[in-house]
């Protein structure tokens, strides 16, 4: 039995060591758009035209993550699949925070990416944009406090008709966020349907409406909306374009934002489905 014992380790010891490989190979990859970058950040597509100054203030393309969010919380019931898998927990969240400032990222809001693109701001070095999904109750509650205390700003995509509802913010709560200066308001349509599947007088009441609420309720300007559930097309992009939308977010994966695709900016999401594991182990033992 010992010999046994003897002649099984090396192969145990093989094992484990694959899946510490495998483990901090998916661990990189999912937090990849929080690692410090070596490469600067504004990537200018090859045109010669980009010799000319003023072109060279007015990048084509930069490369800016735009990273999604939708629930900064414990989730309580362990049946609910949907919700486990559209949350970070406030941990795991303020260590992504943390990383950030230690590796000396500047925060942007959506509503800057068609200013640098027009190259009226500038875009530091490491950057990035938080965005948070629906206007859930716990972004107020978790997510605000920890970005007040790293300074990190980020957008709200708003579900107008949802504001003050059982597990969303209320309008006073939104207004204290707007306050702060580390909040951007975006729309995200009046009731969350599909705009895709609904009749375009529909969808136009959807976009437009949502943008007029915000809008008066704030006493803001609504510059940029995200579509429900990713879903978009040609008809609806040219409301959001009608509506003056300056700029619209997809669920499309992507860290590039292109001039001429403001409408359709593509999006990562917070969290993957082993990052899910690892967030589970150090919920678990490190807190
Ligand atoms: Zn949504």
């Amino acid at each position: 039995m010992v010999i046994m014992r003897f002649r099984l380790l090396p192969g145990i010891i093989l094992i484990l060591l694959i899946v510490v490989l495998i483990v901090s190979y998916f661990f990189t990859k999912s937090n990849e758009a929080f690692l410090p970058e070596k490469k600067p950040p504004i990537v200018r597509q090859h045109n010669p035209i980009s010799t000319t100054s003023a072109a060279m203030n007015m990048p084509d393309k930069i490369k800016l993550p735009i990273i999604t969010y939708h629930y900064v919380e414990n989730v309580q019931d362990p049946g609910d699949t949907t919700r486990i898998k559209l949350a970070i927990s406030p941990f795991l969240f303020e260590n992504q925070l943390k990383l950030l400032k230690e590796a000396s990222y500047s925060s942007y809001f959506v509503k800057d990416i068609p200013q640098i693109l027009q190259g009226k701001e500038k875009l530091q070095d490491k950057s990035i944009v938080l965005t948070f999904d629906d206007g859930y109750k716990d972004i107020y509650t978790d997510a605000f406090p920890l970005l007040k205390k790293y300074q990190i700003k980020g957008t709200l995509f708003i579900v107008a008709n949802f504001i003050g509802r059982q597990g969303f913010m209320t309008q006073n709560e939104i207004q204290e966020m707007l306050q702060s200066g580390l909040i951007e308001v975006g729309a995200h349509s009046l009731s969350h349907p599909n705009l895709v599947s609904l009749p375009l007088v529909k969808a136009r009441q959807q976009i437009f409406d949502s943008k007029k609420i915000l809008e008066d309720m704030f006493n803001i300007q609504v510059k940029t909306f995200a579509y429900p559930g990713g879903s978009f097309n040609d008809d609806v992009i040219n409301l959001v374009k009608e509506a003056s939308y300056e700029a619209a977010v997809t669920t499309k994966p992507g860290v590039y934002s292109t001039r001429d695709k403001l409408l359709t900016l593509p999006r990562l999401r917070s969290g993957y489905l082993f990052l899910r594991t690892i967030q589970l182990f150090f919920d678990k033992f490190i807190q």
